[in-house]
């Protein structure tokens, strides 16, 4: 839909316009009203290019898009109904809960062991853990790939299936021939479309999943979920979005919560929304809360960093790990929100 600036295109600009859309292969239908005349693109408008041609029309005020511009993780595509599974729920019809240490200690693998076991007594369905760490700082332990034997064992120990950030095409095939099931994109990498398209290649014909973090910095939903598309349109479409907070950040927060994005999210977009308080707010004390208000924002499920002593812990888990106790009563909690939240969507729907 072409706004123009004035009330109504002259001739001369209703013939460039036309001859734009013409270009490729759109056709413009005019609708008159008393005071305006706005163009709808008659045709397939998802052309970035011809977008960007008649936004920079001085005399175009703005361009409203009709149709979506993601195919496949558009909430009225044929996807719709497609369901992801993790560690035997189905997302939507069960709240998920991953949970795990931020980073595994290569040194000191019985304490992911014992945090594995215990994740999976407080209720946790999978298992994060990672191997290799997006570090701020250079000097801090960027993991270690021995840590993926110790992230495989634990799965071995406890059924549960494993989570582990790839930061690069290596990582990749590293994690995959290892039988990590499901590849977080972290908050760094959101963008890296060079990365989103090897990940998207690597699964194509597997069953794996992938969590992909919301980018570090805010950018439109759109944003987010094109980044999705990227994976997708390799042909394994088990993507699920993941607020995790977003820069600039609320002072005392590590981030600037955003699982109220979910609502909007599930607007725009069928694909799963699990959210992780952890990175969101930063300190343990703040994540029960924040998993909770994701819930009841309508989240499918949950990502939050567990540590047996989290003290002990490297990486973010001495800040922000909660303990095996406190996570059994915030899964507790959040199950039972979820439950009320899931009538409240029943009777909206009606
Ligand atoms: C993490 O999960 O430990 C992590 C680094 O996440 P993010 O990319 O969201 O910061
Ligand atoms: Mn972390």
């Amino acid at each position: 839909m072409i706004l123009p600036k004035n009330n109504r295109l002259s001739p001369e600009q209703l013939v460039e316009v036309t001859a734009i859309v013409a270009e490729f292969g759109c056709k413009i239908q005019q609708i008159v009203g008393a005071m305006r005349t706005i163009y709808a693109i008659v045709g397939d408008e998802r052309d970035e290019l011809m977008i960007n041609r008649l936004e920079g029309l001085t005399y175009v005020d703005r361009i409203d898009r009709i149709q979506s511009p993601f195919k496949l993780m558009d909430k009225r595509s044929d996807l719709a109904s497609h369901r992801i599974t993790m560690g035997g729920v189905t997302l939507g019809e069960e709240l998920l809960v991953i949970a795990g240490a931020c980073t595994i200690d290569p040194k000191n693998p019985n304490y992911f062991y014992e945090t594995a076991a215990a994740v999976k007594e407080a209720g946790a369905n999978a298992l994060r853990g990672g191997v290799w760490k997006p570090r701020t700082n250079p000097y801090t332990f960027q993991g270690d790939v021995k840590s993926l034997d110790i992230l495989m064992e634990a799965s071995r120990r406890t059924g549960l299936p494993v989570d582990t950030e790839v930061m690069e095409e290596a990582h990749i095939k590293l994690a995959l021939d290892a039988g990590v099931h499901t590849l977080p994109v972290g908050a760094r990498n959101a963008l890296n479309y060079s990365l989103l398209r090897a990940i998207g290649k690597a699964i194509a014909e597997r069953d794996n999943a992938v969590l992909l973090k919301r980018s570090i910095h805010m950018g439109p939903l759109s944003e987010f979920i094109s980044a999705a598309e990227y994976i997708a349109a390799f042909g394994n479409p088990n993507v699920i979005l993941c607020p995790r907070g977003t820069t600039p950040t609320l002072d005392g927060y590590r981030n600037h919560p955003d699982e109220s994005i979910t609502p909007l999210l599930k607007e725009k977009t069928w694909a799963p929304v699990v959210v992780d308080p952890s990175h969101s707010v930063g300190k343990a004390i703040y994540v029960p809360a924040a998993a909770l208000a994701a819930v009841a924002y309508g989240a499918d499920g949950l990502c939050i960093e567990a540590h047996v002593e989290p003290s002990k812990g490297i990486g973010d888990d001495p800040k922000q790990a909660l303990t095996p106790e406190v996570l059994k009563e915030t899964i507790t909690q959040a199950k039972q929100l979820w439950a009320i939240r899931r009538r409240q969507s029943v009777v909206q729907a009606k």
